[in-house]
């Protein structure tokens, strides 16, 4: 047996932490049963970014789905600041502690890598960027991996067991092995183009044997529709890799291949994109697939209806307002509208999400996500 948890064990609450096993018990025993609000928020955000983006919150939703309890939160794919609450739950705490664990989970993991993506879209603005890190990360996540990476901006993914969840074709090139295996990059070249399914751009990893420059030619003289070149350099050989990326272009245009992409792979993150301004498109691994979780943490703030919270947390349930305009975001207590800096006036961001365990709200596809997700980020500075 693989080491997971089936999606059963994760509802009914089989993987939370043992100290909500020992809370449950107390509760039971004592039959205490007190009505509560709960927020989760982030204290701070990774690296100190300004901002985040959510996701995950489809899975915590279908987590707390026939629970007696009420939600509220931020939308799929929404904005949002440190302090922010992005779900308040309400409901009898004894009903649904142990879900703690699971929730945080399914929101830090995946919210952590959409910010990720979103950072680095912003970044590479028009160009296209591919999310390839399923390799670096446990298979049973991978699609979740990849949508979160997908709805945070990026432009296609990898991972076959991720289209059903994102509606989308995966997609890729050639991996290095193929042309080992053929024992030589022309032949390999040439095989795939006349074997693979002529939707599927031909592009042609251009470093297996010799230079990048002498196989981006070869691709490029043996490929009619040669769409691109992959060059995924391994890091002894690198040197500058910007300059072998120019020299490629150079090349390749001197010979009428002006339309021919460079597509850039391997150990890229949010400096690439300026470092590497000649390439046309990247693939990006580790830096998103196993990008810093977001450490949302949930707290009690109400009790019985009275704000009530620990140290170094605000009690009361609080509202999140935002600038349609800016993004600005603010949190307050007892009121649904403030006046932005920008003259704009500001809007709550939360929606009813679950009423008595019943979830409120149509899951929107990925692709509508993503759009808004691009929206958003051209309003935001880093
Ligand atoms: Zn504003």
């Amino acid at each position: 047996m693989f080491y997971t948890a089936s999606e059963e064990d994760i509802k009914s609450g089989k993987t939370t932490d043992f100290y909500f096993i020992n809370t449950k018990k107390i509760l039971e025993e004592k039959n205490i049963n007190k009505n509560v609000v709960v927020e989760i928020t982030a204290s701070g955000l990774p690296n100190n970014y300004r901002w985040g983006i959510l996701s995950g919150l489809y899975e915590a939703l279908l987590l707390l789905e026939g629970y007696n309890i009420d939600v509220i939160g931020l939308e799929e794919g929404s904005l949002f600041y440190q302090q922010e609450p992005v779900l308040t739950i309400e409901g009898n705490y004894r009903e649904f502690c142990d879900l703690e664990t699971a929730l945080l989970g399914f929101l830090c993991q995946s919210s952590g890598i959409s910010t990720k993506s979103a950072r680095l879209k912003k970044m590479a603005g028009e160009k296209p960027i591919l999310s390839f890190g399923v390799r670096r990360m446990h298979p049973t996540i991978a699609p979740m991996i990849d949508r979160a990476a997908y709805l945070g901006g990026l432009d296609g993914f990898s991972c076959i067991g991720a289209e059903k969840i994102i509606g989308k074709k995966a997609s890729g090139t050639m991996p290095h092995s193929l042309a080992l295996i053929i024992g030589d990059s022309r032949e390999a070249f040439i095989l795939f183009d006349q074997i693979i399914d002529k939707s599927i751009p031909r592009i042609m990893l251009a470093d297996t044997f010799c230079d990048e420059k002498r196989e981006a030619l070869i691709a490029a003289e043996s490929i009619k529709n040669l769409a691109g070149v992959r060059l995924d350099t391994p890091g002894s050989r690198r040197g500058n890799m910007s300059k072998i990326i120019q020299e490629v272009r150079w090349e390749l245009d001197i010979r009428g291949y002006k339309d021919v992409k460079i597509f850039l792979s391997g150990g890229l993150d949010e400096e690439s994109f300026k470092l590497f301004k000649d390439a046309d498109a990247f693939g990006v691994g580790t830096s998103v697939s196993n990008a810093k979780t977001i450490d949302f943490a949930l707290d009690i703030v109400e009790v019985e209806g009275k704000p009530f919270t620990k140290r170094g947390k605000l009690s009361g349930k609080k509202t999140v307002l935002r600038c349609p305009k800016c993004m600005a975001g603010k949190i307050v207590y007892g009121k649904t509208s403030d006046k932005c800096a920008c003259g704009e006036k500001m809007k709550p961001a939360q929606i009813n999400l679950m009423k008595k365990g019943k979830i409120l709200i149509d899951f929107e596809d990925a692709s509508d996500i993503r759009s808004n997700v691009l929206d958003l980020i051209k309003k935001v500075e880093f």
